[in-house]
């Protein structure tokens, strides 16, 4: 190797990401209209008609630069959640802001803490900048929070939580994460990577945003990409107090979400009717998806989110006997979970024509 790059970018295991249908379609010689893709927690639904509208208006501003700031759609969110102005870091989906943390606060020297089973993204970002990563060995495939707590070392800048927890679907309720944030050194930031906060049931929400004023180290990270539909866009928004999110904004690339993505993003914000329709898909569909595995007598991840983690045994060769059936689920191997895959919540006749072909492969 002739090219002079730091040890620890060798070492990075770049992002699997579900597969796309063109590829599918391209390799099996299948018609993409008939291919059913469950594999990345997108919202079955598409995106909003009222985000279609802003977007189609955005269009025709397209030749200029997007409002670096974005002062429109932060205005919107710091009314929806009662945050100032300059809380709010805008950013290219919410994997920008859980790299904007990382660079803003990581170095060689220092580390983060994250659970095993959690989302991918946080080791990534934690190796990207040369810092040791703590990998907290999970709990039932859930966040221990008390053993992530006790592993939070001297030279420890940040801890990733997610809630719920992808790929997994656990969740933490709201009085566990408040202990967390109190027993944790003031100076450690945690991130709380709330990327599914949408599906949960009304009870179990509650609204972190109100923990800001109190924790300086605490960035709540949410995203446009899941509930609100507009996962291709990229966009995803992170709250702190101001001076966590100038450090975030200094390591910001300029006119990171697009003017379209901000339109958007505006109008999904204020969109109550399709999140409430997307809530309610999801509830239904993950309830026929559980009580389906239940019926087969797999062991699964009763889950939070839009997607199920389930147990399948051989899940290669699982995976390989759907995609021949069109149909795309996710493999989680690299995440150390060879014998399950997880499955994202779809439309109700993507979820029959998945379990029905499921039932097949597995031979049931
Ligand atoms: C999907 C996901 C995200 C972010 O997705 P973006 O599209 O970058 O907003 C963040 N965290 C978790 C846990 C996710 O599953």
């Amino acid at each position: 190797m002739s090219i002079h790059a730091p040890e620890y970018v060798r070492k990075i295991a770049p992002y699997q990401a579900g597969k796309p249908i063109s590829e599918l379609a391209r390799e099996y010689g299948l018609q993409p209209e008939r291919i059913v893709k469950l594999a990345s927690n997108e919202n079955p639904l598409g995106i909003p008609q009222s985000a279609r509208d802003a977007m189609a208006a955005a269009v025709a501003d397209l030749g200029r630069y997007p409002d670096s700031n974005g002062f429109e759609l932060k205005a919107a969110i710091s009314k929806r959640y009662a945050v100032p102005q300059d809380w709010i870091t805008l950013g290219n989906g919410s994997n920008d802001i859980l790299e904007l943390a990382a660079h803003a606060l990581l170095q060689p020297g220092c580390s983060a803490v994250y659970s095993q089973y959690s989302f991918a993204v946080y080791a990534l970002a934690t190796q990207e900048t040369g810092a040791r990563a703590i990998v907290v060995p999970a709990r039932e495939l859930g966040h221990d929070l008390d053993a992530m707590r006790a592993a939070i070392a001297s030279d420890t800048r940040l801890v990733f939580i997610a809630n719920p927890n992808n790929p997994t679907g656990t969740f933490l309720p709201a009085d566990r994460i408040a202990a967390f944030l109190a027993a944790v050194p003031r100076d450690v930031v945690v991130v709380l990577d709330e990327a599914y906060n949408e599906y949960l049931e009304p009870a179990l929400r509650f609204d972190s945003s109100r923990w800001l004023s109190d924790h300086p180290n605490l960035i709540v990270s949410r995203t446009f990409s899941k509930a609100y539909g507009l996962a291709g866009l990229r966009v995803g928004f992170g709250l702190a107090q101001a001076e966590l999110t100038d450090l975030m904004n200094r390591v910001r690339q300029p006119f990171n979400v697009s003017s379209v993505a901000q339109a958007a993003a505006i109008a999904a914000l204020d969109d109550d009717a399709f999140l409430e329709r997307s809530y309610e898909l999801n509830r239904d569909g993950l309830a026929r998806l559980q009580s389906a595995f239940r019926e087969m007598g797999l062991e699964y991840v009763p889950s939070y989110g839009n997607f199920v983690l389930v147990r399948v045994g051989d899940a290669a060769a699982v995976y390989e006997g759907l995609l021949r059936a069109g149909i795309i689920v996710r493999p989680v191997a690299n995440y150390g979970l060879p014998d399950w895959l997880r499955v994202t919540v779809g439309l109700p006749e993507e979820n029959d024509a998945f379990l029905e072909a499921f039932a097949r492969v597995m031979g049931r």
